[in-house]
């Protein structure tokens, strides 16, 4: 991982690059206040055929979906004739669904898009996630754009190429493997973002430190203050380190065979959390954020890290405002968390799989062999 300081910010924007081991690779461009001519010739670059499809969500629409559809058809910028068509999709994950990804398809369709049009994804993960299943499995798969305008999105769901869209018994259980052209993040679109919406996507930065990056992590405890008030350095630089993380780990196993996994702390908890306290109730990095800290929990307990390091993961995340226990009402019960958990995708052979810190801060092992009992006294604890 490159450690350039976060003052050299001179430069209008960062590119980080995704290298694929399928030789394909493409960039992540990270900066803020684009002018409209230089976010038109950055994205164009990737566009190849001549038809677009703009997709985002009626919250984000009156913000931004006006100022993309004109910026992404300026002709004059290139020698490319593009055609920008828009679709908007209803916001929230509870319409992380199917049918309404198929919304996407049909709009497709019925412009009588092909195989060369580009989908662009303008929104958060959800968008993000829905629009990259449908360019995966349109015509057996178009090409795409990201523009993340959530911190969750552009540190997390717009890097690396997993797709998918919920099912009633349970989250992400439909979806694809889809790598997009580029990744393009405005940081200003954040200043639209509500705190509690940022403060769920600093829980997936706070995980690169703990699973991979002390340093990271160690300057996160100076800087969480500035994270916080959307100081613009500050998040362009945890935004670039977090995607150089991703990127790194992705390169490695694009296919999650192994250590592709360890971006998952927190979230075999975290999603048994989220479908088992309802739709609504926790915002996904809260969820990961109560996760991490049972992980860190139940890592203490079997003696892989110690209470001091318990400690910094539980003051780390309290500083950023984020949930580490469950309220007393929750309705999650030992047996929610048994059953949601057996459901993980990290399920292999009946065995479940877990991601647990162990030994000096930045290091994490992806195991089915832990103890069973340390898992259920964390249980317990939490859901006390
Ligand atoms: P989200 O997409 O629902 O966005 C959060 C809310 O903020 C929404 O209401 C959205 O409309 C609104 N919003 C987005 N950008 C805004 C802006 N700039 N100004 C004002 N409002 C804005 O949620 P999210 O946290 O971005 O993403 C969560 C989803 O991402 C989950 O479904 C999760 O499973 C998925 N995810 C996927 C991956 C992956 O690797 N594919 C990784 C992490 C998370
Ligand atoms: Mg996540």
């Amino acid at each position: 991982v490159a450690s350039t300081p976060p003052q050299q910010t001179s430069t209008p924007y960062d590119t980080v690059k995704v290298d694929l081991s399928s030789g394909r690779d493409y960039p992540i461009y990270i900066g803020s206040d684009f002018t409209d001519t230089e976010a038109a010739t950055l994205i164009r670059q990737h566009i190849h055929g001549k038809r677009v499809l703009l997709i985002t969500n009626d919250r984000i629409a009156p913000l931004y979906l006006e100022r993309y559809q004109q910026l992404l058809s300026d002709n004059s910028v290139d020698d490319k004739e593009l055609v920008v068509d828009t679709v908007v999709l209803p916001d929230g994950e509870e319409n992380k669904t199917y049918d309404v990804m198929a919304m996407v398809l049909d709009k497709a369709l019925g412009l009588g898009l092909d195989r060369k049009s580009t989908f662009v994804a303008l929104g958060g993960g959800v968008i993000g996630d829905m629009v990259g299943f449908a360019s995966a499995v349109y015509q057996r798969g178009v090409n795409f754009v990201q523009i993340p305008t959530t911190v969750m999105a552009m540190v997390d769901s717009s890097v690396g190429g997993k797709t998918g869209v919920n099912h009633p018994l349970g989250k992400n259980m439909i979806g694809a493997f889809h790598q997009p052209q580029c990744v393009f993040i405005d940081t200003s679109t954040l200043n639209t973002l509500p705190d509690r919406e940022l403060k769920s996507g600093i829980s997936e930065v706070v995980k690169y430190g703990l699973i991979r990056d002390a340093p990271f992590f160690e300057w996160q405890e100076e800087n969480m203050t500035k994270l916080l008030e959307r100081d613009p350095e500050a998040t362009r630089y945890a935004i670039r380190r977090s995607c150089e993380n991703k990127a790194d780990v992705v390169q490695a196993d694009e296919l999650e065979a192994g250590v592709r996994a360890t971006l998952n702390l927190g979230h075999t908890f975290g999603h048994a959390i989220e479908n088992g306290s309802g739709y609504g109730t926790w915002l996904h990095g809260e969820g990961v954020s109560i996760g991490t800290a049972m992980a860190a929990t139940m890592s203490e307990k079997m003696g892989w890290i110690d209470e001091g390091l318990k400690q910094r993961i539980y003051d780390i995340l309290e500083s950023a405002d984020l949930p580490v226990k469950l309220p007393r009402d929750s309705p999650m019960k030992v047996e929610t968390f048994n059953k949601l958990m057996s459901l993980d995708k990290k399920v292999a052979d009946g065995q479940l799989r877990l991601i647990l810190l162990q030994g000096e801060l930045g290091n994490c092992k992806f195991t089915g062999e832990f103890d069973t009992g340390a898992l259920q006294e964390t249980i317990e604890e939490f859901v006390k």
